[in-house]
């Protein structure tokens, strides 16, 4: 499972595949990265 967030709403959510926010329904949702992806990010 990936976790994901919308852009639009700020609702968080896990799917194992990205389509739409299932709150709002908005197209403009985003991995939610963990410490350690911004950790390597950020690095
Ligand atoms: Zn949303």
């Amino acid at each position: 499972m990936v976790k994901f967030v919308c852009k639009n709403c700020d609702y968080r959510f896990e799917s194992k595949k990205m389509k739409k926010c299932p709150y709002c329904d908005s197209a403009k949702i985003s991995k939610e990265l963990d410490a350690e992806d911004l950790v390597r990010e950020l690095s």
